[in-house]
């Protein structure tokens, strides 16, 4: 059989085969960026095993443009072994190989020949370099730019697949593997400052996972992210890789692992799949950021460029030997084997299939290889095979079967694509570190600005007295100079009077009368001389005087200028400190725009958890406990602030719980709507919960329930009791003092969708309870909690399926144990329909607390006819089949083969299940 369909694909005699690709020179190296014109029967972007995914992607996360790229495929030839050599020495290889040609010749007989066309092929005389290069070294290449990359090794068991990708080559360095010398490239290239390699390393055997590096780790799960399709495993164990050695240490770990825990299966490594899985995460470098030329100071632009991580993955996985697929059935294993051992290689070949012919299924979801390998065949990862045979004549048939898969696998087209996430947490520490720098900068500026005012001042101080100084020095040396000169003057003309005087005198007494006229002339002389003296003296005088008021003018005038350069500072330091308001306005911007990002960051952990959470389900088949744990929804919804709640805390401590209860019975309406609240507040504290109760708060909570018509009473106290339902003693107190009647009056009154939510979070609770669960349902509450229904909120619907869930996780044990033999409650009061109405809720807590129910309700015989007739078969055999939770699937899937009557019904219907 194999042989004819081997050859239906074949040109005998020598030709070349139809199907090869008809682009020669593009070798197995070319990097993606050649698009490669092979025939036009590639799938269409978006197809293959990515077919069912949305093809949408997170909001902070960004694809860039793919570029197809079509699975490579080399072939290897081993050497002949010794056995070989001496068994077949009497004839030829079944092989001959053309590498100059890329061309393979299988012998059909002694005169026939068939040839093939590969991307590369490889003699028995190729270097593990060469293999490398030609094999790996361009996946690699494609991993450190950011695209996902796959390597892998198919082929008969003996024939080199684990020599090709895993020897160590510890005794000779020419022996290294490819996943050693991956790991070497990725490592020279890298920045181990901001860039990280870290590895996981597992094993597939019997459609479980193994963690190599954890040996208890014996089941790890594989998780699908349901918008972008992506396929991970939280469980494994995942290794940073900081250098050669210790990833040398690491991979001898794991197969000493391996060894160990193939003995313990009593298996061979041939039987089944190893996977190393190689993480990097790169910076992106080289684009401005948007953000900070969006949002902030222009001189950040320059700074910062936009932080973005590329995270891509090389999976190399060496396969279990290709044998296994005819063998698997054969007596060599028991039935459990035959049928999962290779179940995981068997589905690889019908998605290889599926794609080469263009069809519209590919069976993805058949193995936990083809969904661990999703990406690497007609995904967005580059992919490589290395197809292994050996020489023997012996083993022909399985050389053909091996050819033929790499002939197909070489039709599967992938479109490669990188995906960039935003690095918040690198910009915010790098912000972190500029702002620092800043402040600190603005600081020491700050300082020099002051140091730099203060000595201008000083030095105009000090030029300003000194002027000062030198004026009243000169005036005073020019006062004292007039002075003296003045009375040198004064005592100049007193003398030259009294001389005058005495001459006069002397004159009148000789001769009075005859020669007064004579005598009086040169007298007269003199006096004129004087006066001309004193004239001139005079002129002297102002040219002196009018020289020191021009100094002083001067002086003046050099005062003035003094005081206009002093302004002229002055201005000066005003501009100082105005750039010195500017930076500290930019500081506080900056420091906002932290705000704001480290405000994303928390935002986009919270979702990150949220979906961790919502995906991350347990690898047991016992029940997943997460769904039931009581809900803290009430502290969100009241509080406003947490200033708000720190001011509340003080409140209480202050006022006291006594008087916060007397206030709930105050005349003033706003005041009994506070101490609601304040009450409700304190109830969402745990520690708070048991002194509310012992003080009497939850009496005096249900009073004001029956007592108040207002809505925003009816809302918050029903959030208070919600919060004290969630311990045991307060649900029975609860209870005991009719607190679900209350419950359904205040739901059947209210208009408020939240306050319906919170009711039906506090039912929720109580339906949690084993104890009160004919109480429960006695009073009303099962009704209670659907007829809320009707508001169609997604919030109440929520509550409403977590009370289901919890209420039949209940009744569940209670059958286990005993204590309950009829029909589910939850069936009586009517809840079934609504049941099945939203099993497939497209809201996924909603729809996971019902797949719950069902699975809970279908776990016991008296049920299955009541769901029969309301068509709840059909939702779990839904469940089992394609319900995201691998331990909700498998307990859909044991409740259906283990029901007699849901066998009876799927037969009558001429389903095939099971
Ligand atoms: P597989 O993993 O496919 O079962 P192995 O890698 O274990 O095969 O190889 C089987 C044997 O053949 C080993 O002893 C190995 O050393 C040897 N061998 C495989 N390929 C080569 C090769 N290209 N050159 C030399 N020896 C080889
Ligand atoms: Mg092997």
């Amino acid at each position: 059989m194999a042989t004819a369909s081997f050859r239906s694909g074949a040109v005998g005699r020598g030709g070349v085969k139809a199907d090869t690709i008809t682009n020669r020179t593009s070798s197995i190296n070319s990097a993606p960026k050649s698009s490669f014109k092979s025939k036009s029967s590639a799938p269409p972007q978006n197809s293959g095993l990515r077919r069912n995914s949305t093809g949408s992607v997170a909001t902070s996360t960004k694809e860039r443009g793919g570029v197809s790229g079509r699975v490579r495929v080399a072939v290897r030839l081993r050497p002949r072994n010794a056995e070989e050599m001496v068994a077949d020495t009497d004839f030829a290889d079944c092989v001959e190989l053309q590498p100059e040609l890329k061309r393979l010749n299988l012998r059909r007989n002694n005169w026939d020949t068939d040839t093939y066309e590969f991307d590369e092929v490889l003699t028995e005389f190729a270097s593990q370099k060469r293999v490398y290069e030609a094999v790996a070294k361009p996946v690699v290449e494609n991993v450190l730019d950011g695209y996902n990359g796959t390597v892998m090794a198919y082929g008969q068991t003996g024939t080199g697949k684990t020599y090709t990708l895993g020897r160590l080559g510890e005794e000779d360095t020419a022996d290294r593997g490819i996943m050693v010398r991956a790991m070497e490239d990725i490592l020279a290239e890298i920045s181990l400052v901001t860039e990280t390699v870290s590895v996981s390393y597992l094993q597939l055997y019997m459609e479980s996972i193994q963690d190599l590096l954890d040996p208890a780790n014996g089941n790890v799960s594989i998780v699908e992210d349901p918008k972008t399709g992506d396929i991970s495993l939280p469980g494994a164990t995942v290794m940073e890789i900081r250098d050669q050695k210790s990833f040398l240490d690491l991979l001898q770990l794991g197969e000493a692992h391996r060894i160990a825990a193939n003995t313990i299966l009593n298996t061979e490594s041939s039987r089944s799949h190893a996977i190393l899985m190689v993480h990097v995460k790169r910076s992106v470098k080289g684009r401005d950021s948007a953000l900070s030329t969006e949002h902030g100071p222009s001189h950040l632009a320059k700074t910062f460029k936009q932080p973005v991580v590329r995270r891509s993955k090389l999976a190399v996985v060496d396969l279990a030997g290709s044998e296994r697929i005819s063998k698997s059935g054969s007596e060599a294993h028991t039935l459990e084997e035959a049928k999962s051992i290779n179940l995981s290689l068997t589905a690889l070949g019908k998605c290889i299939n599926a794609l080469a012919e263009n069809s519209n299924h590919v069976p993805v979801r058949d193995s936990k290889l083809t969904r661990l390998l999703r990406d690497s065949f007609g995904g967005t990862a580059r992919t490589s095979l290395v197809i292994t045979i050996g020489p023997s004549p012996r083993h022909r048939g399985e050389t053909a079967s091996t050819i033929m898969f790499g002939k197909r696998a070489m039709k599967v087209e992938n479109m490669l694509k990188t995906k960039e996430e935003f690095d918040y947490k690198g910009l915010s520490r790098r912000l972190d570190i500029q702002l620092d720098k800043l402040i600190a900068e603005h600081e020491s500026q700050q300082k020099a600005f002051q140091d730099e005012i203060e000595r201008i001042a000083q030095e105009a101080q000090k030029r300003i007295s000194e002027a000062e100084r030198n004026h009243d020095v000169l005036l005073e040396s020019e006062r004292m100079k007039y002075e003296k000169e003045y009375l040198d003057a004064i005592q100049k003309l007193e003398q030259q009077w009294e001389t005058s005087q005495g001459k006069h005198e002397k004159v009148g007494v000789n001769d009075s009368n005859n020669t007064e006229k004579f005598n009086q002339e040169p007298n007269d002389l003199g006096v004129t001389e004087d006066i001309a003296e004193i004239k001139r003296l005079l002129q002297n005088e102002t040219l002196l005087r009018k020289a020191a008021e021009e100094e002083i003018s001067d002086l003046k005038n050099q005062i003035a200028q003094w005081q206009r350069s002093e302004a002229v500072r002055s201005t000066e330091i005003l501009k100082l400190q105005k750039m010195l308001e500017d930076e500290t306005r930019k500081k506080k911007r900056l420091e906002e725009q932290i705000t704001i990002l480290q405000n994303q960051l928390l935002q986009s952990n919270f979702e990150v958890d949220e979906a961790r959470r919502n995906l991350d389900g347990g690898g047991t088949t016992e029940l997943p406990s997460d769904l039931d744990s009581p809900l803290p929804l009430i502290c969100q919804q009241l509080r406003d602030s947490e200033e708000e709640k720190a001011s509340m805390e003080k409140l209480f401590e202050q006022v006291g719980l006594q008087k916060i209860l007397s206030l709930l019975e105050s005349e003033d309406a706003d005041v009994r709507i506070h101490a609601v609240k304040v009450l409700a507040n304190l109830a969402a504290e745990v520690t708070n919960q048991v002194k509310i109760v012992k003080a009497g708060g939850l009496t005096s909570l249900l009073a004001i329930l029956r007592s108040s018509s207002d809505e925003t009473i009816h809302r918050v106290a029903a959030g208070a009791l919600a919060n004290l339902a969630m311990n045991e003693t307060n649900q029975e107190l609860i209870m005991s003092q009719g607190g679900i009647r209350l419950l359904s009056v205040t739901a059947t009154n209210a208009q408020d969708p939240q306050t319906l939510r919170m009711v039906a979070g506090a039912i929720a609770n109580l339906c949690g309870n084993d104890k009160l669960q004919i109480k429960l349902r006695g009073e009303g509450g099962i009704r209670a909690l659907v007829g809320m229904v009707k508001c169609k909120h997604p919030d109440v619907l929520a509550q409403v399926a977590r009370g289901i869930a919890n209420f039949a996780k209940c009744e569940s044990r209670a059958y286990i144990q005993g204590t309950k033999s009829g029909k589910s409650l939850l069936i009586e009061d009517g809840a079934m329909p609504w049941i099945i109405q939203n099993a497939s809720n497209e809201a996924s807590h909603i729809r996971r607390h019902i797949e719950l129910a069902l699975c809970h309700i279908a776990q016991h015989e008296v049920n299955a006819k009541d769901m029969i007739s309301g068509g709840a078969l059909w939702e779990l055999v839904r469940i089992s089949r394609n319900c995201s939770r691998e331990d909700i699937r498998t307990l859909a899937y044991h409740t259906l083969t283990s029901s007699k009557s849901f066998q009876a019904e799927l037969k009558r219907l001429r389903v095939d299940y099971g």
